[in-house]
């Protein structure tokens, strides 16, 4: 397993007992946790794109997804959509979270 600290491709020693490690260090725990606060103080954001390799298999129209972001951080929400869809679904997040258009 890799640490899960941003930019760290260090392997994570296996721990013989209690909740298995996620970091490789305590360096990139601490350093993780600050990253998580600074993007806790940025704005969501909605985004509309064109996927890549999730849209293989489907037509070109529908490769459209939605994703939401927190400074370095996002989630997609929704994969597979064509352009009106993906715009219609951002339109009514950003909508829910007064953000105003995407
Ligand atoms: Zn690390």
């Amino acid at each position: 397993m890799i640490c899960a600290a941003p930019g760290c491709a260090e392997a994570v020693a296996r721990s013989a007992t209690g909740r298995p490690a996620v970091f490789c260090s305590g360096a990139c725990r601490v350093r993780a946790h600050r990253a998580r606060q600074r993007d806790a103080a940025e704005p969501v954001s909605v985004e509309v794109d064109v996927g890549s390799a999730t849209s293989r298999g489907r037509p070109p129209e529908r490769a459209w997804m939605v994703r939401l972001r927190r400074g370095r951080r996002s989630v997609i929400v929704a994969t597979g959509l064509r352009r009106a869809a993906a715009e219609r679904l951002a339109g009514q997040i950003a909508d829910l979270l007064g953000t105003g258009q995407p």
